[in-house]
């Protein structure tokens, strides 16, 4: 007989009268941005692949290419015998991208963040997070055993008067925020902080996961963007966004990385990422920094600007991430579905992605929409009341 504490289903049950029960969909990408969701043709509003490179030929050719080469799998962690050339060369190509001394690849984006966040405080020290970062960024202060304290979402003034009441009580202080926020969609006032970091001395991590392929000449994100990657002690990101692949990455200083790999934990004792993911993100990056790299940004813009009815080619900042927030969960969830029937896919984003009360449709426009696409998602959401 099943013992008692292996039955979830009173606590799913429980999930369910919340409208927060989730369960998997099936999803089949056709053209574009069309896509079959349990076998229903859709138009999909919800990807993170804002240049459209996870379908591109030369991304497809370049992981294609090195699965013939390396097979399937690189078979070990990267500390045994998993570490090919094709690392070397994107980390090298990654850390100059990113105006960072060094970089250091690791199988997926929440295994930099534990990585990196565990691994440069301890329990002398003090982090001080933005309230909206993601859960990888929470999920590594805790494995820290650092003392964490969250400042209001971009609040410097807030962030300032928690430098102000602690510094001096810990070794060191550390500064997590994300860059471009990933369910709001607004940007981090990242010279104020960066400021804020110089003057108490203390150390700043930035999540750059949704600014990078998008913010600055290159795509290299809002810190390169800004000309203040100096200036950032430790930048993150992952290939599993803009740049169509899997995997993420840190970029740092050389000792910061050489730590890394002898203390993270989710580095060391895992497998390295597989090499069709490595080559797609290197041709991908590839992409982000030629001149078609820059017309897909253009037309990124382009769609923005449509969405908007506005005219944002020359805006330094707007974002793919446009949150439509309607606030109970099961309002939200209702919403969804009637958008579902007319062929939209837009999920509801509900806690503990975002706090309770606060669910919402998040919609992520990507470079290959179409104008007639964002109108047709437009159309509905006004019909029903939401836009
Ligand atoms: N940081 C942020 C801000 C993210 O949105 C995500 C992915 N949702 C990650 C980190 C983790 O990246 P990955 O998907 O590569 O694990």
């Amino acid at each position: 007989m099943k013992k008692a504490y292996f039955d979830f289903s009173s606590r799913l049950q429980d999930l369910q009268e919340k409208s927060l029960l989730r369960r998997l969909r099936e999803f089949k990408p056709t053209e574009g941005m069309s896509a079959l969701f349990d076998g229903k043709e859709s138009i999909h509003f919800s990807s993170n692949d804002y240049l459209g490179l996870s379908r591109h030929p030369m991304v497809i050719e370049g992981a294609v290419k090195a699965t013939k080469e390396y097979g399937t799998s690189c078979s070990a962690s990267r500390l045994i015998s998993g570490n090919n050339p094709l690392f070397s060369a994107l980390e090298r190509t990654v850390a100059q991208w990113k105006g960072k001394q060094k970089a250091l690849i690791f199988p997926s984006g929440y295994m930099a963040a534990l990585a990196s966040v565990s691994s440069l405080v301890g329990k002398a020290d003090m982090i001080l997070m933005d309230s909206f970062s993601h859960a990888s960024l929470w999920e590594g202060a805790r494995l820290s055993h650092a003392t964490l304290r969250v400042f209001d979402h971009n609040e410097p003034k807030n962030l300032k008067k928690l430098l102000e009441r602690y510094a001096g009580d810990f070794k060191k202080i550390l500064i997590i925020t994300e860059s471009l926020f990933s369910m709001d969609g607004d940007i981090a006032p990242l010279e104020e902080i960066v400021e804020l970091k110089e003057h108490f001395e203390a150390y700043l991590l930035l999540d750059d996961a949704h600014a990078e392929g998008i913010l600055g000449e290159n795509g290299g994100g809002l810190a390169t963007a800004l000309d203040l990657a100096d200036k950032v002690d430790v930048i993150l990101g992952t290939f599993s966004k803009a740049l169509g692949s899997q995997g993420g990455y840190v970029a740092a200083e050389q000792s910061i990385i050489d730590w890394m790999i002898n203390s993270a934990k989710s580095f060391i004792f895992t497998t390295a990422l597989s090499p069709s993911c490595v080559a797609a993100a290197a041709s991908a990056l590839d992409i982000i920094q030629s001149k078609e790299g820059a017309m897909l940004r253009r037309k990124l813009k382009d769609n923005i600007s449509h969405f908007f009815e506005e005219n944002l080619a020359n805006s330094f900042f707007c974002s793919p991430i446009i949150p439509i927030k309607i606030g109970t969960e099961s309002k939200t969830i209702e919403v969804s579905a009637i958008l579902e029937q007319k062929g939209i896919y837009l999920p509801p984003i509900r806690y503990p992605t975002v706090p309770r009360g606060e669910a919402r449709l998040r919609i992520s426009l990507t470079a290959i929409h179409r104008a007639d696409q964002i109108d047709y998602l437009k159309e509905a959401l006004k019909k029903l009341g939401v836009l």
